[in-house]
């Protein structure tokens, strides 16, 4: 390898990406991915996944006993999906990838992520997700808890009415026509939930970088990430 080489080839890295609801993370934390040929994943829809299960059996958030019986008869699988060009999150083999974007799972889904039993069980797989790097995993707390060592930590944020506009489009792309106030308060509760919680709180990590994308074009969020790689400084 010739030096110029080496200048210019990217380290395999882990790219963690962490923020407020609606501020852009999964989407551009899927074109950063797809454009480095990295695997991602959506640590949300894990939380949701779970959330849907304990929904779907009646589990008693309140019972360690239940959720601990619950999580063992919890499987799950990211696949690929051909149509869409991305990946999928399967519960126990049933593609639940747009079942759990329903507003009910939405309102429920922060309690659930309050309870350590639940983020033990799923900090756990992520980190099992991200040993062999050239991965871009967004959450809450991937860059403080789920990699505190990832070398390359984003921090997104946005104002309220950006996020819960982007919110709607999704939800409508998906079929699912929302009031503007009912997105708002779903996502103020999320935030003080996420960020209020004993366990692995929303914070940003010291070493990451903040980006907001209140006045941002998507194409700009994901050059944004793109060109802080090849920046030595951004990188740990
Ligand atoms: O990213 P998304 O909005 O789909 O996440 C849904 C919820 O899952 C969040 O509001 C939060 O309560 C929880 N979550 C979490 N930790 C993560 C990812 C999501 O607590 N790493």
């Amino acid at each position: 390898m010739t030096s110029s080489n080496q200048n210019t080839e990217l380290k395999t890295i882990i790219i963690a990406i962490d923020g407020y609801s609606g501020c852009g993370k999964s989407s551009t934390a899927k074109a950063v991915a797809a454009r480095l040929s990295y695997a991602y994943i959506d640590t949300g829809a894990m939380y949701r996944a779970v959330t849907l299960y304990f929904y779907r059996h009646k589990v008693d958030y309140l019972s360690k006993g239940q959720v601990r019986k619950a999580l063992t008869s919890i499987l799950l699988e990211f696949k690929f999906d051909e149509t869409t060009k991305s990946s999928h999150i399967y519960l126990n083999g049933e593609n639940v990838e747009s079942l759990i974007r329903q507003m009910h799972i939405s309102e429920r889904v922060s309690n659930v992520s309050t309870i350590a039993e639940v983020r033990h069980f799923l900090v756990a797989q992520q980190r099992l997700m991200g040993t062999k790097k050239g991965i871009v995993m967004d959450g809450r707390d991937i860059g403080t808890v789920v990699f505190p060592d990832a070398e390359l930590k984003v921090f997104m944020t946005a104002q309220v009415p950006t996020r819960a506009l982007r919110r709607q489009k999704e939800l409508k792309s998906l079929g699912q026509e929302v009031e503007l106030s009912e997105i708002i308060n779903n996502l103020e509760k999320r935030d003080l939930i996420d960020s209020t919680r004993e366990e692995s709180p929303l914070r940003k990590a010291d070493d990451a970088i903040e980006i907001d994308t209140t006045n941002l074009e998507f194409e700009e969020q994901v050059t944004k990430i793109l060109e802080l790689m090849k920046e030595p400084q951004s990188i740990a």
